[in-house]
């Protein structure tokens, strides 16, 4: 019980110094009593005060000097990464070994904090390269076919020889995207871009995006509707990458709509912001699907994402793009129901 209520050394000395004095003056009174046959309270008092003072001041010396060197050893491996010419201040009055424990304890915690994420971090990595693997796989393989082909003769053949470089080149051009896809990715996430931002019309830039799909959405009878009712929003953002936004997120609208079907962008004036809805009416993405959506290379139908043209990346990019520009991106959908993406811009 009294242990337990000692916290500090200084307490420790004290509690110890004073069963030392006692046991003396016991021992004192003892021989008082067998030898002199008399008691003398003065001596008493003087051999408990001395025994006191001089077990309280070495028991004092010793336990200060042996844990002193103890926990400085354990505050500098603690610290290790800090400045080791910093004194480390430690009072016997205070509850040393207490504080110690608990910087102790959060140490190891911030540690394993620190190892599980290291492990996600590990898994991602590995996860990622994987994927960036299999990405690169499929086009090199082919291109790999068709010079080969041509190699053992196909060039001297006129009928074939045209078509297979056409063809490993729409290789070479796959690769190229998911490196410069990839590579835009790394620059966002790096910060080593820096957004323009500007003020622009949003109403003008969709129509601009939408104009420009107008030979592929016809291709798939998609009708492409801009539905705003205003002729001029001004909204602060880098055009250029807004336009990549729009652009990934109408073309995936296409790609994943259902023919005869239709994409529309959706503009809603809100306070201080505007909202921008990329709507369709297509093959919809299940719950469990939306919350994976944004990862690089994910994708729901691997085979037909692939067929579309797409390197998985697509989305990556545009919540990378909206992020950097502190903002959310977001989807509702169902299956079998389309899918809207929406995201807001702040009005300049
Ligand atoms: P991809 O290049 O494969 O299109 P994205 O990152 O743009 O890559 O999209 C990831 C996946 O999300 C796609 O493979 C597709 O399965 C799904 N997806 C994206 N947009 C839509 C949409 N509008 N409707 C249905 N599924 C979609």
């Amino acid at each position: 019980m009294m242990i337990k209520q000692i916290k500090t050394p200084r307490q420790f000395s004290f509690v110890v110094a004073l069963i030392l004095a006692l046991l003396s003056i016991s021992v004192s009174l003892f021989v008082q009593f067998l030898f002199e046959h008399s008691i003398s309270f003065l001596r008493l008092i003087i051999v408990g005060s001395i025994c006191f003072l001089l077990s309280y001041f070495v028991i004092h010396y010793f336990l200060e000097k042996l844990i002193t060197s103890k926990i400085r050893l354990l505050y500098r491996v603690i610290h290790s990464n800090e400045d080791r010419s910093v004194a480390i201040d430690l009072k016997m009055e205070n509850d040393v070994l207490g504080e110690a424990e608990r910087e102790v304890m959060s140490w190891g915690k911030e540690k394993r904090e620190q190892i599980e994420k290291l492990k996600v971090q590990e898994e991602f990595r590995r996860e990622f390269l994987g994927n960036l693997a299999h990405e690169l796989k499929t086009p090199i393989f082919s291109i790999q076919g068709y010079i080969l082909t041509l190699l053992e003769g196909g060039l001297e053949d006129e009928k074939i020889n045209r078509k297979f470089l056409e063809r490993a080149n729409k290789g070479v051009d796959r690769i190229a995207k998911v490196v410069e896809d990839l590579d835009l990715i790394t620059e966002i996430e790096s910060g080593r871009i820096t957004l323009k931002l500007q003020s622009i019309n949003i109403v003008e830039l969709v129509q601009d995006v939408l104009d420009s799909f107008e030979i592929k959405a016809n291709r798939k009878d998609v009708k492409l509707i801009l539905n705003a009712d205003y002729e001029s929003l001004n909204v602060l953002c880098d055009r250029d990458k807004i336009e990549q936004v729009l652009i990934n997120l109408i073309n995936n609208s296409i790609n994943y709509g259902k023919k005869d079907g239709f994409t529309k962008v959706n503009l809603l004036d809100m306070e201080g912001h505007v909202m921008i809805e990329v709507e369709d009416d297509g093959i919809g993405i299940s719950s469990k699907d939306q919350e994976r959506l944004f990862e690089r290379f994910y994708r729901v139908d691997k085979s037909r994402a692939r067929h579309e043209g797409g390197t998985g990346l697509g989305l990556s990019i545009v919540k990378h793009i909206i992020e950097a520009h502190q903002q959310t991106i977001s989807v509702r959908s169902q299956i079998g129901k389309g899918a809207i993406f929406y995201f807001s811009l702040k009005k300049a």
